[in-house]
């Protein structure tokens, strides 16, 4: 194992921020992966399977069954981690003013456009590919906020390898993996290691996150021809479960699911399997319905997380504590047929809040490629 420590820039006077990445296998070997946990600084689940995942590399290392590289950033956002507000770590939104820390990162298609797509261009090696991404991102913008820097050196990290996985969590949620179609078998294998019963799909969700930007450079690259390894490209976001969920027993699970994805991958070798759970349902991201809370108040579920629901039907009811009334609710009802697959994890909701998500089978009117992910 090999610890390299990456300095990020400065957030102010005194502080210094970095990155610990922990690199396992040998380093002849061919493929790579890279994972990541709480870019979204409060999904805090990732950070603890990572822990147990990194001593289950060590044993695959010592025991030489380890056959291709695997990087661990142990954590992916120290700005994100410091942002407390009122005692409560925010984690999803830079408090320095630049937005969703998972979006808007460097989409380096263009360059990749103008150096590579001309007909007499020398075909570069995977390797040299890998290098030259890596540059890119590096080299994409001048900005020296903190933020932008993390950014670029998180993509830079990630273009280093074959495949990369970001651990993230949602409110409170079943397990479930976002990835694109022209990957669903290997993101369909991911989904039955790790025990997730969803598997969200698209090519083109659009809001540059860390998987969407490192997918689309190899989509691109693989468009001009210049590339055709099937191997090289593949990004998910493994979202484990609500933000509550965080234990020993759940973390030794979900690493022992990832120690199962790096035997799918080839990567490692284990004596068993732990993907013996049945293959994801999977559902197209434009057919994610996003339910919106029609009124102040206290919210009271009346559906769970898994459950399947019918168009209509009420999966929860608000209380606005200020009726006439007393005792009156407002139902929400569900507004597509499909798996409730999160739910908001706050019981104190405004009105247009959105608090519910529901995995339906048909695509929704409204939904539109590239606009798919709410900020
Ligand atoms: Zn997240």
């Amino acid at each position: 194992m090999i610890t390299h420590q990456v300095e990020l820039e400065s957030t102010g006077v005194g502080t210094s921020c970095n990155l610990t990445l922990r690199t396992f296998g040998p380093p002849s070997g061919r493929k790579a992966l890279y994972i990541q946990a709480a870019l979204h600084a409060a999904e805090v689940p990732g950070l603890l399977v990572l822990q147990h995942f990194l001593a289950m590399l060590a044993e695959l290392e010592e025991s030489d069954r380890l056959l291709h590289r695997v990087t661990v950033a142990t954590w992916a956002n120290p700005i994100g981690m410091a942002q407390h507000l009122m005692g409560h770590l925010t984690g999803r939104f830079d408090l320095g003013g630049t937005g969703n820390f998972d979006r808007n990162f460097c989409d380096v298609r263009s360059e990749i456009g103008a150096t590579f797509g001309t007909a007499e261009q020398r075909i570069p090696s995977t390797t040299e590919l890998k290098s030259w991404l890596s540059n890119a991102a590096l080299k994409f913008d001048s900005s020296l906020d903190p933020v932008h820097v993390l950014k670029r050196q998180l993509l830079a990290i990630g273009f280093e390898h074959d495949a990369v996985l970001d651990l993230h969590c949602d409110k409170t949620a079943m397990m479930h993996i976002y990835s694109s179609w022209d990957y669903q078998e290997r993101a369909a294998a991911l989904a039955q290691c790790m025990g997730a019963p969803i598997l969200i799909l698209e090519d083109e969700a659009g809001g540059g996150t860390f998987d969407q930007a490192f997918r689309d450079a190899w989509r691109k690259i693989k468009s001009l021809g210049i590339s055709r390894d099937p191997a090289i490209g593949f990004a998910a976001v493994v979202e484990l479960r609500g933000q509550r969920d965080v234990s020993d027993e759940l973390a030794v699970a979900d690493a022992a699911g990832l120690v199962d994805f790096l035997r799918s991958e080839g990567i490692a070798r284990t004596d068993t399997s732990v993907s013996a759970g049945p293959a994801p349902a999977i559902v197209a991201l434009n057919a994610i319905e996003h339910v919106a809370a029609p009124s102040a108040g206290v919210i009271a579920w009346k559906a769970a997380c898994g459950q399947h629901v019918t168009r209509g039907a009420v999966i929860a009811e608000i209380a606005a504590c200020d009726s006439e009334v007393p005792g009156r609710r407002t139902p929400i009802h569900a507004s597509a047929s499909g798996t409730l697959i999160a739910r908001a994890h706050i019981s104190l909701v405004t009105p247009g809040q959105r608090v519910a998500m529901i995995g339906g089978n048909e695509a929704l009117p409204d939904r539109q490629s590239g606009k798919l992910l709410h900020d």
